[in-house]
């Protein structure tokens, strides 16, 4: 997904073995960006760019008024079954799909809010009748939307407009009497029936809505950094040879301290799954739901009715304000390369974007900025009023500089030593040149060579307003005129720093099956962005914070307490409670380029046996734990048991198996099933397993959901307690994973009106979730009003008498 897709990939390694073994050089050893783009841009060949044309034509992202009306019958079928929310999702795809102002995307606009409507989200049902009104819904069916709209007015509590409405309505009927006597009936009926809500409710004093509570965007760092703005100022940047750049606190910090909230200077939404269409099936259009159509492509916001892109049927946003900001800072450029930038793969779209977010005076002042800055510290310099010759010196060789680190003002702060988070900042990360593969830089350079003779073809001028077809002429083709090489050299540094730097926005989706009561979730990716501050925190497989998101907003809190002096570290996703320290080392190596010398990582190597506890089997005749490497043996005391690893291992293979049918079977309501097979799980997981294997606790966990849908909230408890268990050995106590699991067990003792229970769980789920997500996380939300709720069923305790 970040990379390109396969195809590419195979198709441009295979066009690099091919090439002289004298180019091959050439390439692998050019010193700087801006020669590794020059030397590869030149041999993107025609042929090239035919092949990736092909690949892109598999992805549908123009309109397509046949998919629009095929997208709203599909639709209906899920609204006749009554399946609101998958109705809408379809609606919104065809709504996508229609160009604008046509009757289709009145009508799937109209059809979205009869939808919304039954989902009960009154404010944005009102938002599409409106949008369907406006692109020229049909006058014969306007008495529909008109009604719909009375009463989401009056469930709004909003009678004075509601009784207009119905006034408009009356009158439109009397004006122009277009339908049969029977849809007649049933319209005045359903009329009544508003007219009696409008003037109940008018009869009732006005009802204000609840005083918004406090957003998200009003939380706050106690006190910002002066060095670094959107950091706290219990952190101060430091450099060091070796270790680059990082944060230490200046104080001692408590948990769930707010360490840094940062927005990101780029992000795009992760595509999800999007299925390349098999070529010549034509009316193969997917109804599979993904990311794309639940996210607004710019805040990322959750919205089930998205307002599409003029021109593409692929982007999609929450709002029209939304949309006009995308469309001027980077979709009027990217709005006709869609096809080519989901071929191309996530990286590459960050890359342009950020480039285009930078503008693209920008890119060619800021490095045109920095090699001054480079001559002032005395690395010479030629001058040179040209960009292209500039960067040639500040695009490589990050390497050298770094045992001058003393007197040199730290990478990416300004003049005054002030971190912006702006494009100096993003530039300054570091590209890591010489640890990628030559195959790789070559695949990179000519797939943004690619983009850029896309941008060149699609009349580029209009961006980059002194970009003129004389300028282009004198370029020497077929390299790159002058600009775009800037831009492509810029891009291509983004490309290959975004290995290293690029932070996954995740969210967290609730799963498990619409009935469930109990909410069971999973993060996702859904986005990749660049953080500058947050680029600035470096990695241990056991961090001191913790990373969450709302939108495209970024928040870091201290998960422990940090000591005055410490280094400020985050997990760039090899966590050691999830792998042992062999797969985290080389994983870390492969992607980042460092060995990673953490302390559990210093401890796990000294004792590669001391990891945790996951892959812990146990004898079946005396329950003692097995050791050993091929062959394991008993440890009890009496037994001379000993077993293969390989059985074991197929024995656990079997035994995931088991529990994934199982977990399908939950996910469908087939709880009878579910429950059974996860018994006979259970059981053969105590034969073999260690009581803390992870197997063992997602066992406990199917279970604890299972018995919970069927309103066995004991069972349920039971079963969950033993999973938290689990948990807690795996990621510990104040972990964020043990705050989703009190979260259940809280719901569930909730449910099952266990009230003491319920309210000690509560208070333990509240302070471990706090600490990770700030009090303005839904799940804290939820928490607050069941304890509210519970605190109501109590006897009120008598207070003393005045
Ligand atoms: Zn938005
Ligand atoms: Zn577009
Ligand atoms: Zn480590
Ligand atoms: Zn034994």
């Amino acid at each position: 997904m970040d990379l390109p897709v396969d195809e590419w990939k195979s198709y441009i390694l295979q066009k690099w073995s091919l090439l002289p073994k004298s180019i091959q050089v050439t390439i692998s050893t050019a010193e700087t960006l801006h020669d590794l783009f020059l030397h590869s841009s030149p041999l993107l060949q025609p042929e090239d760019e035919m092949f990736l044309k092909r690949l892109s034509g598999g992805y549908l992202v123009g309109k397509d008024p046949d998919a629009s009306l095929f997208y709203r019958e599909k639709g209906n079928q899920k609204f006749q079954a009554k399946d609101y929310m998958g109705a809408a999702v379809l609606y919104s795809k065809g709504v996508s799909h229609s160009g604008p102002s046509s009757t289709d995307i009145s009508l799937c606009y109209a059809n979205r809010s009869a939808a919304l409507f039954h989902l009960g989200q009154y404010e944005i049902c009102l938002k599409d009748i409106v949008r369907a009104q406006t692109h020229g819904y049909p006058e014969r069916l306007q008495p529909k939307l008109l009604l719909r709209k009375a009463e989401c007015l009056v469930t709004l509590g909003r009678p004075q407009e509601a009784s207009q409405t119905v006034t408009d309505l009356e009158s439109s009927f009397a004006a122009k009497p277009t339908l049969s006597a029977s849809q007649f009936q049933i319209l005045q009926r359903t009329l009544c029936r508003v007219k009696v809500k409008v003037q109940e409710k008018e009869n009732l004093p006005e009802i204000f809505p609840e005083a918004l509570t406090k957003t998200f965007e009003g939380v706050d760092l106690r006190e910002e950094n002066e060095q670094i703005p959107g950091a706290s100022s219990s952190v101060s940047l430091h450099i060091d040879p070796l270790k680059g750049r990082y944060l230490v606190a200046t104080k001692d910090i408590l948990p769930g301290e707010l360490l840094v909230k940062e927005d990101a200077f780029v992000s795009v939404l992760n595509p999800g799954e999007v299925p390349l269409r098999p070529r010549g099936l034509e009316s193969k259009w997917d109804i599979q739901v993904t990311n794309g159509d639940l996210h607004c492509h710019r805040c990322l916001r959750h919205t089930l009715a998205p307002v599409p892109c003029d021109g593409c049927s692929y982007a999609k946003y929450c709002s029209q304000e939304c949309m006009q900001q995308a469309w001027d800072r980077y979709h009027s450029v990217e709005c006709s390369l869609g096809a080519l930038l989901l071929t191309l793969g996530v990286f590459c779209h960050v890359a342009l974007r950020s480039t285009l977010l930078a503008r693209f005076e920008d890119v060619g002042k800021v490095t045109k900025k920095l090699c001054g800055e480079m001559s002032n510290q005395g690395i010479c310099l030629p001058e040179s009023k040209n960009p292209v010759q500039t960067l040639k010196y500040d695009l490589g060789g990050e390497g050298d500089k770094k045992d001058k680190a003393v007197e040199t003002p730290i990478p990416g702060c300004d003049i005054n030593g002030k971190y912006e988070r702006n494009y100096n900042a993003i530039f300054h990360l570091l590209p890591h040149t010489e640890n990628h593969s030559p195959e790789h830089k070559f695949l990179c350079a000519l797939s943004v060579s690619a983009l850029c003779r896309q941008l060149e073809a699609a009349g580029l001028q209009a961006f980059t307003t002194d970009l003129k077809p004389t300028k282009l002429k004198a370029a020497e083709p077929p390299v790159l005129c002058a600009e775009l090489s800037v831009w492509g050299v810029a891009m291509l540094r983004h490309m290959l720093q975004l290995q290293c730097n690029a932070q996954a926005i995740t969210t967290i989706q609730q799963t498990g099956s619409k009935e469930s009561l109990i909410t069971d979730t999973r993060r996702v990716r859904l986005a990749t962005a660049l953080f500058p501050v947050v680029s600035l925190l470096n990695h241990s497989c056991s961090p001191n914070t913790s990373v969450s998101f709302i939108g495209t907003i970024a928040t870091i809190r201290a998960s422990q307490l940090i000591r005055s002096g410490q280094e400020i570290l985050h997990c760039y996703g090899p966590h050691e409670s999830r792998m042992g320290v062999a797969e985290r080392r080389q994983k870390l190596r492969s992607q980042y380029f460092f060995d990673c010398d953490c302390p559990p990582c210093e401890r796990e190597k000294q004792r590669p046996s001391a990891g945790p506890g996951r892959g812990a089997f146990r004898c079946h005749r005396c329950r003692a734990l097995l050791q050993g490497d091929d062959v394991l043996s008993c440890s009890g005391p009496a037994c001379m048991e000993s077993v293969s690893r390989d059985l074991l291992v197929s024995r656990l293979q079997d035994l995931q198996r088991q529990v994934g049918a199982a977990q399908k079977h939950l996910r469908n309501g087939r709880l009878e099933v579910a429950i059974q097979l996860l018994l006979g799980c259970q059981s053969d997981a105590e034969s073999f397993l260690s009581a803390e294997h992870s197997v063992v606790g997602e066992i406990e966990d199917a279970l604890a959901q299972a018995y919970a849908a069927l309103g066995d909230w004991e069972k349920s408890a039971t079963h969950l307690q033993k999973s938290l268990q689990v948990v807690e050995v795996h990621h510990g106590p104040s972990s964020v994973e043990m705050g989703h699991e009190l979260f259940k067990l809280a719901q569930v003792f909730f449910n099952g009106c266990a009230v003491p229970e319920a309210l000690k769980t509560i208070q333990k789920a509240e302070k471990v979730l706090l600490v990770h997500y700030g009090p303005w996380n839904d799940e804290i939300r939820e928490l607050q009003k069941m304890k509210s709720c519970l605190l109501d069923l109590l006897p009120i305790p008598v207070g003393p008498k005045e």
